[in-house]
């Protein structure tokens, strides 16, 4: 593959390997790795199919907010850019908005606050609170990390300013930051080496999120999903079993299982993410992701004044 065709596979990897943990995920939110264990003893105690169900009842291969939100975002940076509104935070606060009315199959509490406010107030930012440390900023911010490819201080004020529509607070900030300049060396191409380094200058400038040894919790907490995300995607190397072991520590199994997917589905590439989950991926969702992957790149390398790919 040429840089640019690899760039694109990585980009459309690290989408659909969202949309997958998601999915597989959802089956198993706010269940204890115990009661995952239990339902799934028939298949040696782990949940590995994407077969729907779950709290939200979900069809098999449907996704839930971390995708539609994070699409919502996308059309949002998409929309800014054809109108002459480049990174317009008031086109992204209307955009989450639009979703929320859309009536989505989840929306967590946070993210219902901020967009309420947005509504009343229209306010794009709400004040700093120390309630807002939930992963909801984090597990949307994939369509930033690639429309600002090439622009370390564009994906940094995008990222922050799309993030305080809903959530402000300072480990909400970090794990966006973070988990994004990850992804970011990810895409370009980042080795096994270059991901440690990456995540030990992380982890030592942000303490907060040490993960070895590993705590063992994986909830919607900022902290506890950015530490289970970093110790499943430092302990394999591979798709499949990163994100086996991430969703199923249960709890917020579909945001860290989004997020595992999206880190291991960067470093892969989509034409190595397993068919057999891919093939039950929702077809929609598949096709918004594979247009929006590809016009994000675009609009990455056309800000960079490079040449699309072809
Ligand atoms: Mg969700
Ligand atoms: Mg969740």
């Amino acid at each position: 593959m040429t840089s640019a065709a690899a760039l694109l596979d990585r980009a459309l990897g690290a989408y659909l390997g969202l949309a997958i943990g998601d999915a597989l995920g959802a089956t198993v939110e706010f269940m204890t790795p115990r009661e995952i264990q239990h339902r799934f003893a028939a298949q040696g105690g782990v949940h590995r199919n994407l077969i729907g169900g779950g709290w939200l009842k979900l069809a098999p291969g449907q996704v839930t907010d971390d995708t539609t939100m994070s699409l919502a975002l996308g059309d949002a940076l998409l929309r800014g850019e054809r109108a002459g509104r480049p990174f317009d935070t008031r086109l992204i606060a209307e955009a989450f908005l639009a979703w929320w009315r859309g009536k989505p199959v989840d929306c967590g509490n946070t993210c219902r606050r901020g967009i309420l406010r947005f509504l009343q107030q229209g306010g794009v930012s709400g004040e700093p609170n120390d309630g807002d440390a939930g992963n909801g900023a984090l597990m949307r911010n994939l369509p930033v990390a690639l429309a600002t490819l090439g622009d370390d201080a564009a994906f940094e004020r995008v990222s922050i300013a799309q993030a305080h529509v809903t959530h402000h607070h300072p480990l909400s900030d970090a794990a966006v930051l973070g988990i994004g300049h990850l992804l970011r060396d990810l895409l370009g191409g980042a080795d096994a080496a270059a991901q440690a380094r990456r995540i030990e200058a992380f982890v030592a400038t942000q303490p907060a999120f040490t993960f070895q040894p590993y705590p063992g919790r994986a909830s919607g907490y900022v902290v506890d999903t950015v530490q289970t995300v970093l110790h499943c995607v430092s302990s394999h190397a591979e798709f499949e079993p990163a994100l086996l072991a991430a969703v199923n520590q249960g709890d917020d199994a579909d945001t860290t299982g989004a997020l595992v997917g999206m880190l291991a589905g960067a470093r892969c590439g989509a034409q190595a993410l397993p068919g057999r989950w891919l093939g039950r991926l929702s077809r929609t969702v598949v096709q918004d992701i594979t247009d929006q992957a590809s016009a994000l790149v675009a609009l990455a390398l056309d800000r960079q004044s490079l040449p699309l790919p072809s």
